[in-house]
């Protein structure tokens, strides 16, 4: 069986939220005649696009210029940060992001929150709204930040673990224990995310990992007795099955083995990657180690919530190292594979009967420039090529949660 499959004249049957039918319009339409139908003419129908990174409070300093990542976190990342320690700030902050995403047809995210626990309730109280499947998490710092962005070990642990009973299955939110990354955690908060990690075996463990050359020579002064960077991660118990790790640009062979065996899993940004000049992420090594790995924009270092742009991006990437990427498998980091890779896949990913009904709608008519560009295109993979370089929200024709359309 190919690994895609696409209907000229398609039907997807949906019924209290699950996708219960996909095929051919009338072969299906025969056996479900009363079904009511919406149309789409024109219009590609793919699975919900998924962000398996990204942090929600950096909305507000998205596009912010002049420096590499550690210079950049100080300067503008962490004062904005600041400011989700106010709770209306916060719930209003986590609404616009979600409408943000919708519109840009992200059904499914990894959302790094801020150190305060009311950024928490603010980005899950939202998505429960939506009935968004969403993963979140408060990020714990506590060495190596402004004082104002700065827990203890014990109240990593506390308000974790408060966060998890309150949030983490209901409905279709996950919990993620969030270290923001090694630099900014002590041994002792390292120890609490491990237990944390193992006390709650199916949460996530989100977190950053070699990501940028001075990034790793810090992390390789704090923690002397490290072999490398992962081993940091691993020797604290926060490498496991359903740790997702952002970057992953600086690995070497060993690290990525370590990786697949343990079952962590990798988050690609692009879009940041380039952006904050950190480096280019080697797709070739990490399928050649088996690592499951998905696509993610990390706003606010990346410079779009589009996953289409960040396909666009990824494309880019990896023509500098003399790799292709083709636009089946773009789609794919973007949907079945970063569901594997947040282990989702069970639940979405594709158009499966029996997945939850995430999916959106590509409007080739979006904007004037792809309209001309696709006007004479009949392959899909044409078609979705040249939008992964062309599109942008205005491509995005309908976005569906669960089966109900999202009106942003
Ligand atoms: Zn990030």
């Amino acid at each position: 069986m190919s690994a895609t499959q696409h209907f000229e004249d398609g039907l997807l049957v949906v019924d209290d939220g699950n996708i219960v039918g996909l095929g051919d319009a009338v072969e299906l339409l025969a056996e479900n005649p009363d079904v009511p139908v919406e149309e789409f003419p024109g219009m590609l129908i793919v699975p919900g696009l998924i962000d398996c990174h990204v942090h929600f409070p950096q909305v507000d300093i998205i596009a912010s210029h002049g420096e590499q990542l550690l210079d950049w976190l100080n300067r503008y990342a962490y004062p904005c940060e600041m400011r989700y320690a106010d709770a209306a700030y916060a719930d209003a902050a986590a609404e616009f992001f979600l409408d943000a995403l919708l519109h840009n047809g992200t059904t499914t995210a990894a959302v790094f929150a801020t150190v305060h626990p009311q950024s928490v309730d603010a980005i899950f109280k939202a998505a429960d709204a939506r009935n968004m499947r969403l993963i979140a998490g408060k990020v714990l710092m506590d060495r190596n930040c402004p004082e104002g962005l700065c827990d203890d070990p014990v109240s990593a642990y506390e308000d974790s673990k408060q966060l998890i009973e309150r949030w983490h299955d209901k409905g279709r939110l996950g919990y993620a224990i969030t270290p923001r990354f090694a630099v900014t955690s002590s041994d002792e908060q390292l120890v609490a995310a491990g237990r944390l990690a193992s006390e709650y075996p199916d949460t996530w463990v989100h977190t950053h990992l070699a990501e940028n050359q001075e990034e790793i020579d810090e992390v390789a002064e704090q923690f002397p007795w490290s072999s490398s960077y992962l081993d940091v991660y691993d020797h604290f118990g926060l490498l496991r099955e359903r740790s997702v790790f952002a970057h992953c640009l600086h690995l070497g062979d060993d690290d990525r083995a370590r990786m697949s065996e343990q079952g962590g899993a990798a988050a690609v940004c692009p879009s940041s990657n380039l952006f904050l000049g950190s480096g280019l992420f080697d797709l070739r090594a990490m399928n050649d180690a088996s690592v499951r790995t998905g696509l993610a924009t990390d706003v606010g270092g990346g410079t779009s919530l589009s996953m289409l742009r960040t396909m666009g991006e990824a494309y880019k990437v990896l023509q500098l190292q003399h790799q292709n990427l083709p636009a089946a498998r773009a789609l794919y980091l973007a949907t079945l594979g970063a569901a594997q890779a947040l282990r989702l896949e069970d639940k979405i990913g594709n158009l499966a009967p029996g997945k939850e009904a995430d999916f959106i709608v590509l409007d080739p008519n979006g904007t004037d420039i792809s309209a001309r560009r696709l006007a004479e295109t009949r392959s899909p993979d044409e078609l979705l090529f040249a939008l992964t370089m062309l599109a942008d929200d205005r491509n995005i024709a309908a976005t569906f949660v669960n089966g109900q359309r999202q009106s942003v």
